[in-house]
């Protein structure tokens, strides 16, 4: 599945190391937190100096993971061995890495990822960095320890949003079952990524939803510092709204704008399976998969709800005879 001189690479990398920096993307989603902390854990059993770095910390539903109480904010560019993990370029880090900053090994799964590192173990099969790490890490010997087991499947469960995304196979739930003969809790970790939410997010999708709105195949709504402000909600992402919105029958794209502080606004956008929304996010800056994509774009919530209603519609009605397009659904 690898490619073995970069498996083999990196392994070597890693070894030669005393201290190891992981750092992963801003506003991390369960596979970044998983990714990064999964890695330093079996890392650390084998006896490395490990930080794992996120620029906006870890979000409340990873915080039982082992480690996230030491995640810090800033990666380290004198580290022996430099690693950044589910990130398809080096800016996604944001305030955690310098973009200049030299990277020894870049492990991702994203189908935009640039190649930016030494080392690149880029697989845009994988259904999550994580499953690729679960692989990965006994082919380096390291060991699969049960807090490292644990983090891995919270990033495998989250970006397959509980092993529904058409992209997993049986290699997937194999994967998943090890880590599950390794100690950790299927059930517990799901319930805590995935299904439990704070009261003041409920709230804050309720702004959201009592604005929905839709347009042939598309749906989308918007959430407002206002929004954040009424509903108590503190983060400055979408709670995870995003994903319901395409789940509405006959949909096929669902889009979230984001409104953050020094006006930029954060678009999502989620796909059902046949669409690819990629091309769209690398278009307003950001990148992502097929079926899940993002950016941070320039101007006023207005500004960019046009300007990316328009391409997407633009999408949804050229895409018959586009590369947009991918297959039958
Ligand atoms: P979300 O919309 O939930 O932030 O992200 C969906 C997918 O798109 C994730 O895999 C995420 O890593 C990717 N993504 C989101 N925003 C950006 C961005 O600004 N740049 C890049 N390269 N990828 C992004
Ligand atoms: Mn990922």
């Amino acid at each position: 599945m690898f490619d073995p001189q970069s498996v083999a690479a990196a392994g070597e990398r890693l070894r030669a190391a005393r201290t190891i920096s992981i750092v992963s993307h801003e506003r991390p989603d369960g596979d970044a937190v998983g990714s990064a902390l999964g890695l330093a854990l079996a890392l650390e059993a084998a006896g490395k100096t490990v930080t794992v770095a996120l620029a906006d910390g870890v979000p409340f539903s990873f915080r039982h993971l082992a480690g996230a109480e030491r995640v810090v904010s800033r990666g380290n560019p004198q580290a022996d061995c430099r690693v950044l993990v589910d990130c398809g370029d080096p800016r996604r880090p944001a305030a955690a890495w310098q973009p200049d900053w030299p990277v020894d090994i870049n492990i991702d799964h994203h189908k935009t990822n640039t190649r930016f590192a030494a080392v690149n173990i880029v697989a845009p099969e994988a259904v999550a960095t994580a499953a690729m790490l679960a692989e990965l890490i006994p082919q380096w010997g390291l060991e699969i320890t049960p807090q490292a087991a644990e983090a891995l499947l919270t990033g495998m469960l989250t970006d397959t949003i509980g092993f529904r995304t058409p992209n997993v196979t049986p290699q997937t739930l194999r994967l998943a079952a090890d880590l599950m003969a390794r100690g950790a809790d299927l059930s517990e970790l799901y319930f805590k990524a995935l299904v439990a939410r704070s009261f003041e997010a409920l709230r804050y999708w309720g702004q959201g939803l009592s604005r929905l709105q839709r347009d042939g195949g598309l749906v989308w709504t918007s959430l407002t510092l206002e929004d954040r402000k009424i509903s108590g909600y503190t983060g400055n992402d979408d709670a995870d709204l995003v994903g319901y919105l395409a789940t509405v029958r006959d949909a096929a794209i669902g889009v979230i704008f984001v409104e953050q502080p020094d006006n930029q606004v954060k678009v999502s956008w989620r796909a059902r399976p046949g669409w690819d929304v990629s091309g769209l996010a690398v278009r307003f800056g950001g990148g992502g998969h097929a079926p899940a994509a993002g950016a941070t774009v320039e101007g006023t919530l207005a500004e960019v709800q046009a300007a990316v209603l328009a391409a997407t519609r633009d999408l949804l009605t050229h895409s018959q005879d586009s590369f947009n397009r991918e297959g039958e659904i």
